[in-house]
């Protein structure tokens, strides 16, 4: 037996073992083609069949009505910082964006190269990101209003979304897509690079509104258009075949195996809560994220001092515990909860939290 260790790695991230091992299972002959998945053509009914199945699901699991396409795109979530308002902000309008930290910041930054008329409309960066504002006056006649569902980063996490009125939404959830329920109807457009909750990394997930690509315009190059891969079922050239296959394996766990968003989301809750409320029992560890905030994907924290976190990841690492670094741009732990996560790691990764606390307090 190969030894996995507990993954709290924050993407690429950990998947489910199920999934693993029916990728092992298949891998050198894809469904009697003789042939692995890695081998066969994009155009073949067999790997049609597979990318439709991924779509399908997708829309099953976020109850998205006919009004939405899916779509398999390349260029990680970072290319849909601009396909975004190339395609999508409406000449002469405003584009609302809220500043939640990085990879809003980053979405901001984009939009602003390509000289759209970006309005950041609330932003916590005051306090160094570490909440979700409460108060977005979106701008009337707004192209969207753009949104990042989880910040993967500062560990905050939209518990409500907001209310944009008839202004589509437009949320990167590249960090929390598939761990929890949500209702569809505000959103016209989601985009997530699927390597942390979603798959592998090498495609990112896209949900359109219908309408929406009515807006995108005639010149842009084709492979920057939402047309030209709405108009082509993902196809219009070779699309990311192995990290698709990959994604309806994922999906098609959630559905048969968890049994659906509502189960899954109730499973994040329990493991984040598990930890959060150790994190609140204490005063060794100091959450960062404000309460109200707090995401159940991404719990980031710190220690007294940075030697200590140093040795809290190294002493982790060697009890099989990984991934417990924050992101170098602010320092600390982070441990990332995705639907992967099973239940029995949070509960190691407590109790060695609370030996290290005994040795090291
Ligand atoms: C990781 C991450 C990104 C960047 O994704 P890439 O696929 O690497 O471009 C963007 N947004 C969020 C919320 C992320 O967590």
């Amino acid at each position: 037996m190969t030894q996995r260790i507990a993954n709290f790695n924050p993407g690429p991230a950990a998947l489910p073992l199920p999934v693993l091992e029916e990728i092992q299972q298949e891998f050198l002959d894809f469904r009697s083609s003789g042939m692995s998945i890695l081998e066969i053509s994009h155009r073949s009914k067999l790997f049609e069949s597979v990318l439709n199945d991924a779509a399908e699901r997708t829309k099953r699991l976020l109850k998205l009505d006919h009004r939405y396409q899916v779509l398999f795109l390349q260029g990680g979530a970072s290319l849909q910082f601009c396909m975004v308002p190339m395609n999508l902000a409406i000449p002469g309008k405003p584009s609302a964006y809220v500043d939640t930290g990085t990879w809003a910041s980053n979405a901001i930054k984009e939009a602003r190269v390509l000289e759209k008329d970006v309005h950041v409309v609330a932003s916590s960066q005051d306090r160094e990101y570490t909440y979700i504002p409460s108060s977005i006056p979106v701008p009337p006649g707004a192209s969207y209003l753009h949104i990042t569902s989880n910040n993967t980063i500062r560990g905050t996490q939209w518990d409500r979304f907001p209310d944009a009125g008839d202004t589509p939404l437009v949320s990167d959830m590249s960090s929390d897509i598939f761990s929890r329920a949500f209702d569809p109807a505000p959103f016209g457009f989601i985009y997530a690079g699927a390597q942390k909750n979603a798959g592998p990394a090498g495609v990112t997930l896209v949900v359109i509104r219908n309408d929406l690509l009515e807006r995108v315009p005639a010149n842009l190059p084709t492979m920057l258009k939402y047309t030209t891969f709405a108009g082509k079922n993902s196809m219009y050239n070779t699309p990311p075949c192995f990290a698709v296959y990959v994604v309806r394996l994922v999906l098609k766990w959630i559905e048969e195996t968890v049994g659906g968003l509502e189960k899954m989301e109730n499973l994040n809750r329990r493991k984040a809560k598990l930890l959060y409320d150790y994190l609140d029992s204490q005063d060794f560890y100091r959450g960062t994220a404000e309460p109200g905030s707090r995401s159940l994907m991404n719990v980031t924290f710190r220690l007294p001092s940075e030697e200590l976190e140093q040795k809290f990841i190294r002493e982790s690492l060697a009890e099989s515990l990984g991934g417990l670094k924050g992101h170098r741009s602010v320092g600390g732990c982070r441990a990332s909860l995705y639907n992967a996560v099973g239940m029995e790691w949070v509960e190691s990764l407590v109790s060695f939290m609370k030996r290290f606390v005994e040795k090291n307090g």
